[in-house]
């Protein structure tokens, strides 16, 4: 094995200077780091890191063109398996995917594939590369899609592809799902989104913002107008602890309620945009998955002068990226581990005023499962002026509830087959509503397989 360079860093703004603004963290590789990095790169024989891509990028090949500074060939081979690699590259758990699997990563530490990818779909963008569509002719065969998340707009792009014509309806007023009202803007910029969504207008697929599937469009209109239909409504509930004083304070917000104010309805530009949030002082943000560390770098943007997060595990079990909780200590979110809220209390004006905690412990099971066990006697007070719930969420019932012919599991989950094709024949249903809370990744490649799905049903209604 010869002597592997270290990785090339990527340069991003000072946590003092960032948590004072939304940009963008990294700044991204410049040509000659992206060179240098993709020379790291070995071009295994079999290499591990593609097979573990969801979407299975030629990671490889895409190395190997950075390496040659061929970029427009990079981005063009990467485009070609991932209709969003600006997003992903910016979003994946990569260090439990490709990264995670890459052969350097015995003796240093991988290459940045994510970052790779990332600055190669900037460099196409800035660079104006067109990729030619080869769009087959089938319009008179219509194809509609619920939801413009990932696990939609993937679809889309791929049944437009097969020529089919394409209508995505989103309930929003802006297209991109989580991507645009959820990770915010200084984790993913809007205007990659955008950018995103217009290439797919580019490509004929129409999207009807401000419609609600189950309330100002019914399910069995879709059907009828439509030779499939695709359901990509995502999970957008939130869950919450069901503890006493949640329901009736003002300052408990969802993550959903949070972030979807503070992204979509921008309330960061108060009062450009008329969106007020006063987060107070101090804010404690429950959980540790990839919602909660964009809360609370949000809470902490937004003026809050100290941010908790609360977790009933320790550090290591935390769902979140790597990055970003790297990125939260970094910027100086408090971590605590192994305590859990039981209580809220509230003050005279009906707004939260502190909160009743126990601390917990990691009890093994039969199975060997390390359980939070409450300690008893531990209780223990916290002052605070906004909570935030990160616990996970579950499919929104809205449109479930008026599709009973649609089966779902308990928690309101699609069933889908190994085509993804629900219970009712014709219609298919891929990301986060027909898996469960996941990945954007996962969703992209749910929502191209559904369309190869798709494009077999409906040619099979001609034979
Ligand atoms: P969504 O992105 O949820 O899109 C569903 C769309 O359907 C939404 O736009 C919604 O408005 C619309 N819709 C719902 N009901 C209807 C209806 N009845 N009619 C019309 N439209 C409807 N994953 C990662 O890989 N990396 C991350 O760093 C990461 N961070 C995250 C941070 C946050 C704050 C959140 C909430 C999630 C994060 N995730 C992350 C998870 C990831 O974003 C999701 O797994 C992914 O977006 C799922 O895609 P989807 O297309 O299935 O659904
Ligand atoms: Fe390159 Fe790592 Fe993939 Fe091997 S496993 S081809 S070193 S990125």
């Amino acid at each position: 094995m010869p002597k592997i360079k270290p990785r090339v860093p990527m340069g991003e703004q000072p946590p003092l200077q960032r948590i004072k603004n939304f940009k963008s963290v990294p700044y991204g590789y410049t040509e000659d780091e992206a060179v240098e990095e993709a020379e790291r790169c070995i071009q295994c024989k079999k290499p591990k890191c593609e097979p573990a891509c969801p979407v299975n990028i030629g990671i490889k090949e895409m190395n190997l063109l950075i390496a040659q500074r061929k970029f427009k060939e990079a981005y063009l081979l990467v485009k070609d398996d991932n209709t969003f690699p600006a997003c992903s590259g910016r979003v994946c758990p990569q260090e439990k995917q490709c990264e995670g699997d890459c052969i350097l990563k015995k003796f240093d530490e991988p290459i940045a594939i994510g970052k790779l990818e990332a600055f190669i779909a900037d460099w196409g963008t800035q660079h104006k590369v067109e990729v030619e569509e080869i769009i087959a002719n089938n319009e008179d065969k219509h194809v509609a899609i619920v939801g413009s998340g990932p696990a939609g707009l993937a679809c889309a792009a791929e049944c437009r592809k097969y020529g089919y014509a394409v209508t995505i309806y989103e309930t929003l007023h802006k297209a991109g799902g989580v991507l645009q009202y959820g990770i915010p803007e200084f984790r993913l910029p809007k205007d990659i989104v955008d950018d995103e969504v217009k290439k797919l207008e580019d490509m004929g697929v129409k999207i009807k913002l401000n419609h609600t599937v189950g309330q100002n469009i019914y399910y069995y209109e879709l059907v009828s107008q439509n030779d499939a239909v695709f359901l990509a409504m995502g999970a957008g509930a939130p869950k919450f602890m069901g503890i006493q004083g949640e329901n009736p304070l003002d300052g408990v917000y969802s993550s959903n309620e949070f972030l979807i104010r503070a992204n979509l309805m921008k309330a960061y530009k108060f009062p450009e945009w008329d969106t007020p949030i006063d987060v107070g002082k101090k804010v404690a943000v429950l959980g540790a998955g990839n919602v909660a560390m964009d809360a609370a770098r949000t809470a902490l943007r937004l003026g809050a002068e100290e941010v908790h997060i609360i977790y009933r595990r320790t550090k290591e079990y935390a769902p979140a990226r790597e990055e970003e909780l790297h990125h939260a200590l970094e910027e100086g979110i408090i971590f605590h581990e192994l305590v859990n809220p039981i209580r809220f209390h509230g003050n005279d004006d009906g707004f939260i005023d502190y909160m009743e905690l126990v601390k917990m412990e990691l009890i093994e099971d039969k199975k060997g499962k390390l359980n939070p066990t409450p300690v008893e006697g531990s209780n223990f007070y916290m002052g605070i002026d906004t909570v935030i719930e990160a616990l996970g969420t579950v499919p929104n019932r809205l449109f479930l509830d008026r599709a009973p012919e649609i089966k779902k599991d308990k928690r309101g989950v699609i069933i889908v087959d190994e085509n993804h094709m629900t219970s009712v024949e014709g219609t298919f249903a891929g990301g986060d509503a027909a898996s469960g809370a996941a990945t954007v990744i996962k969703a992209l490649g749910e929502g191209k397989n559904a369309a190869k799905s798709i494009h077999a049903y409906i040619s099979s209604l001609d034979d």
